[in-house]
């Protein structure tokens, strides 16, 4: 499968934006602000727009790119799409009449299954689940010219069996999202738990399909402990919730020892390699599809 990204869940990113505001405690080391940034300097035209800098950054605007929505239409074998891996695509200023254009790109594209993460989940919450929006996504994929033919009979289902929709949790302060979550109507629901930065207790797994776990790499990562993964996975496993851990992060790799080197000197420094984990966090599962 063709992929343009090293993200170990997904084989393709997508950005109809980029751009955002950091939000929680799991944006502190974003680092899609960061690649921005160096994107800025490279001259990349879709980073030429600087965000407030108290929340977002150089080159990090929220910017909206209608140029890239038919990229989707030209890969013509199946792919697994990460929406928005440079942005939040239900960031406050992503207007309705945009995203639903976001949407009739994905209504179109059948073959594809699109994976949307968002921090914002009550905004998704709010849109997905208002009737008039699937009516909005209808006039947009009537819109566009080169499709409108195709549109004939509107849209078949609504969820969009080919969309998913996921929440980030970075700590027990915002399991609240995963309700905003089970509000929102979607063919599949799934949480990244990454970076992980503690225990997620109050955390319930309910209308959940998937789980994907993850400690954060690059400069300045805050350290998981393998037990909060290993207490996730066993939740994940009595509620029926796909789990797949990403990697254990950068702190990780750096203070465990495999066979007399840390596992960051044997090259892995994100701890990504599953063959240094513990033997009960090598699961990376998919969820049953529609
Ligand atoms: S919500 Fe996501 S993209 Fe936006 S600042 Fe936070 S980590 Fe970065």
């Amino acid at each position: 499968m063709a992929s343009n990204t090293k993200i170990q869940w997904t084989s393709q990113t997508w950005n109809p934006t980029t751009g955002c505001d950091r939000i929680s405690d799991g944006c502190t080391n974003c680092y899609a602000l960061t690649m921005a940034k160096r994107l800025k300097g490279m001259g990349q035209a879709k980073y030429q727009n600087d965000g407030n800098p108290k929340t977002s950054g150089p080159g990090f605007a929220l910017t909206l790119h209608p140029d890239v929505l038919d990229e989707p239409y030209r890969w013509k074998k199946p792919r697994k799409v990460f929406v928005n891996s440079m942005s939040d695509l239900f960031h406050a200023r992503v207007p309705r009449d945009f995203l639903a254009r976001v949407f009739a790109v994905m209504a179109f594209t059948p073959g594809h299954t699109y994976q949307i993460l968002t921090k914002r989940p009550e905004r998704a919450a709010r849109i997905l689940g208002d009737s008039s929006f699937a009516a909005a996504v209808e006039t947009a994929m009537y819109d566009d010219d080169a499709y409108a033919t195709l549109a004939r009979g509107g849209l078949k289902s609504w969820p969009l069996p080919n969309v998913w929709i996921g929440t980030s949790i970075e700590s027990d302060k915002h399991t609240r999202r995963a309700d905003a979550l089970r509000a929102t109507p979607a063919a599949v629901r799934f949480i990244s738990a990454e970076p992980l930065l503690g225990p997620l207790e109050s955390l319930s797994l309910r209308d959940i399909d998937w789980l994907i776990l993850g400690g954060e790499s690059g400069p300045g990562s805050r350290p998981v402990e393998s037990r909060w993964i290993a207490d996730l996975i066993h939740q994940a496993r009595q509620n029926g919730t796909a789990p797949f851990v990403k990697q254990l992060g950068s702190a990780w790799a750096r203070n465990t020892t495999v066979a007399g080197k840390t596992v960051a000197a044997w090259g892995d420094t994100k701890g990504g390699d599953p063959q240094y984990w513990p033997n009960g966090l090598r699961v990376r599962e998919y969820p049953a599809t529609p």
